[in-house]
């Protein structure tokens, strides 16, 4: 299996991270590539440098205004007097009412969602790249690989169309699917992170022709709140066509292979011609998160459930944060659903 990664990646480092009101680390470092790195190689992947794809695969699911205050909004900002370090908004609009507000501090409450996802000088072409990490793979996957792994850092799952929060800005496994689109009737996104990917499902959610289905820690007590639960089913024609599959907190290996299965009757249902994994590592017992409680022996299970699909696939990067098995949970996927055989 090929896979895909670039050096400028590592580049956007962010320092801020409110948790429950109080400064932290931002725990979405640089370092989690290394790992990640070498949990791909130790599964005998080859890592291969993604080239240039522009703006329109991008664009195909993300608002050009978003994208533009993404790429300006680090300058703008520090041209305001006494400005924090990073582009951290805040004031949000409770609901839009389609006026659009010409501030730099008023776009970025408009177009941010939480205190998780800070934008430095680095930030938009680490985003770039790791978009078009996920571009290469879907494209290898078109050109007939059966599956494909994107290094994607920073993340995308809780990137809306216009929207960034959660760490993350280009949403990386919403891209990849459009890319497949291209050749592909129906395309399916299971998304097995520990949150719920709720930018995914707000992407693609009146849209009848991409399946998202997520499994997460139930959103009732847990980021990102306001989404995940289980009677959010799609609206207008994508009615029926999301998922949502909320675990207790703490869950392990059996209910999570259980809703797994669940997920799979869907995704078979749909019949779609390729399947995109937002592989979130997160919902490891040791992951910082603490939210589930999955095993690395669980992960080679979940890979190899899903490789059971035998759908042409492209398995993107989610979550995952430092702990000592980060690295090895990526290597038990990757050799539970076929590794460098596939
Ligand atoms: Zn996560």
């Amino acid at each position: 299996m090929k896979a895909f990664y670039a050096e400028e990646q590592k580049r956007h480092d962010p320092k801020a991270f409110l948790s429950s009101g109080a400064p932290q680390p931002n725990p979405e470092k640089p370092e989690r590539i290394e790992r990640l790195l070498a949990g791909a190689r130790s599964a005998g992947l080859t890592i291969e440098r993604p080239g240039k794809h522009g703006l329109g695969p991008i664009a195909a699911v993300h608002s050009p205004e978003y994208l533009d205050f993404l790429e300006h909004i680090f300058p703008r900002w520090q041209r305001i007097e006494g400005a924090s370090a990073e582009v951290i908004p805040n004031i949000h609009p409770i609901a839009r009412n389609g006026s659009y507000p010409a501030s730099a501090v008023g776009q970025a409450g408009y177009h941010m969602s939480d205190t998780a996802c800070p934008i430095s000088a680095e930030t938009w072409n680490s985003a770039l790249w790791s978009a078009w990490s996920a571009v290469e793979a879907a494209e290898a996957v078109m050109a007939g690989a059966p599956s494909a792994y994107a290094l994607c850092r920073p993340p995308g799952h809780h990137a809306f169309a216009d929207v960034a929060g959660g760490f993350c800005f280009i949403n990386n496994s919403a891209v990849a699917a459009q890319v497949l689109r291209k050749n592909s009737a129906r395309v399916a996104i299971l998304d097995v992170d520990l949150h719920h990917g709720n930018g995914t499902q707000g992407i693609f959610y009146a849209r009848p022709d991409v399946l998202t289905v997520s499994l997460h820690a139930d959103p009732v007590r847990f980021y990102p709140f306001f989404w995940g639960h289980a009677d959010e089913r799609g609206e207008g024609p994508g009615l029926g066509y999301n998922l949502n599959l909320p675990l207790p907190r703490k869950s392990g290996d059996a209910p999570f292979l259980e809703a797994l299965s669940t997920a799979f009757q869907r995704i078979r249902a749909f019949a779609p011609e390729a399947l995109v994994v937002a592989l979130g590592l997160d919902a490891f017992e040791g992951d910082p998160f603490g939210g589930l409680s999955v095993t690395t022996q669980g992960f080679s299970r979940i890979g190899e459930a899903i490789a059971g699909l035998g759908l042409p696939t492209v398995i993107v990067q989610e979550g995952g944060y430092l702990c000592d098995a980060l690295g090895d949970n990526l290597t038990a996927f990757l050799t539970g659903f076929g590794g460098k055989q596939r």
